[in-house]
């Protein structure tokens, strides 16, 4: 992790001073966009906790989201193995690309979870919500119980729809499953991140 006493360490570039810097959600693991951080930057970034570069067309410190609002919160910078490359990451407050979108690259061929994580916010938002404003407020109001029903009814189904070798509706019945699995974590307070940890541990076995 670079902080501003081992930053000295980083090879500046001989010609314009100046260091590549990649920034990726903390939480998606997308790639938001690329810019050159000086180590004034890199300086700023790491004292105010906004990431800040040295825009090569300005000539100048520009903090990402300076007039648009869209700023990117610091998580933390690190050096790629020669310490010529800077990794940012951080949480963007809006969309980091000047275009609208999520990231400046499209990120269309990337095996795409972080649609889950996505998915979970928005289900975890639900949960104070009004019964009759969608069916996810229903399912949290019907209680517990009902959810998990719904988990192993949908689960039956996907794997009836496994053994008769339906493609298609396996799809459907596996993202059925992966939906309400999710409703029923979030009903017990847990998170599909909790999940991937304890695969993570068994791994390493
Ligand atoms: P902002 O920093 O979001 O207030 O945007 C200010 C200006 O910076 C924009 O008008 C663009 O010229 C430029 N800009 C913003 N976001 C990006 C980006 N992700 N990559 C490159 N240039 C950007
Ligand atoms: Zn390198
Ligand atoms: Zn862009
Ligand atoms: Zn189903």
């Amino acid at each position: 992790m670079i902080t501003e006493h081992n930053m000295n360490q980083l090879a500046w570039d001989k010609m314009d001073n100046l260091l590549p810097a990649i920034v990726q959600d903390n939480r998606s693991g997308k790639v938001l966009m690329q810019g050159y951080m000086s180590p004034e930057a890199l300086q700023t970034t790491l004292s105010s906790g906004k990431v800040t570069f040295f825009s090569r067309s300005k000539e100048r410190l520009w903090q990402k989201g300076e007039t648009s609002g869209n700023t990117l919160e610091l998580v933390s910078v690190s050096a790629d193995c020669d310490n010529d490359a800077l990794l940012v990451l951080a949480r963007p407050n809006g969309p980091t690309c000047h275009t609208g979108a999520e990231s400046c690259w499209f990120n269309g061929d990337v095996t795409d979870f972080t649609f889950l994580a996505d998915l979970e916010s928005v289900l975890s938002s639900r949960k104070g919500a009004d019964a009759e404003s969608s069916y996810t407020a229903r399912l949290y109001s019907k209680g517990i119980k009902r959810i998990a029903q719904k988990v192993g009814e949908e689960g039956v189904e996907a794997a009836l729809a496994a053994t008769v070798q339906d493609k298609e509706e396996l799809l459907n019945e596996s993202a059925d499953l992966l939906y309400h699995l999710t409703v029923l974590l979030q009903a017990s307070d847990l998170s599909l991140q909790q999940v991937i940890d304890v695969l993570r541990e068994r791994h390493k076995g």
